[in-house]
């Protein structure tokens, strides 16, 4: 299963879109880094740096992230080698971002508490969050 095929089908459509107006803007190949992530994935995620070896990477418990819900994807730019380009500039990464702002999603390179680049989530995901909570659906 490819990366884009783990979001919810109208997510995966949108993020479509966005990666090829972000690639027609920057010129640039752009690739999911990460997409839909199970719970027990997240939970490995976010012991690392806390009861786990390795450097914090997420403030976020299973449950409290988009991903979580296939609603969150992670696009970075590549370079002209075939390698991710993390190291791209802000204003590539704004590109992106604002063409994500302006499709209705939420990009994490506006988010007061952490800067988070890459990531792009659904705007109405936490309502999908508080059917999870409420025991209305089952995610794994
Ligand atoms: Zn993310």
């Amino acid at each position: 299963m490819t990366r884009i095929e783990t979001l919810e089908p109208e997510f995966a459509e949108k993020i479509k879109l966005l990666i090829k107006a972000t690639e027609m803007a920057t010129q640039l190949k752009w690739i999911i880094t990460s997409g839909r992530r199970t719970m027990a994935e997240q939970l490995k995620l976010y012991e690392q740096g806390r009861t786990a070896p390795g450097k914090v990477v997420t403030n976020a418990r299973p449950g409290s992230s988009a991903h979580n819900f296939g609603l969150a994807a992670d696009l970075a730019p590549m370079r002209r080698d075939g390698r991710i380009w993390w190291e791209a500039p802000k204003s590539v990464w704004q590109k992106m971002a604002d063409l994500a702002r302006e499709m209705g999603m939420v990009s994490g390179f506006y988010f007061k508490t952490i800067y988070d680049a890459p990531h792009v989530e659904d705007a109405g995901w936490k309502t999908v969050q508080a059917k999870w909570k409420a025991g209305e659906i089952h995610v794994s």
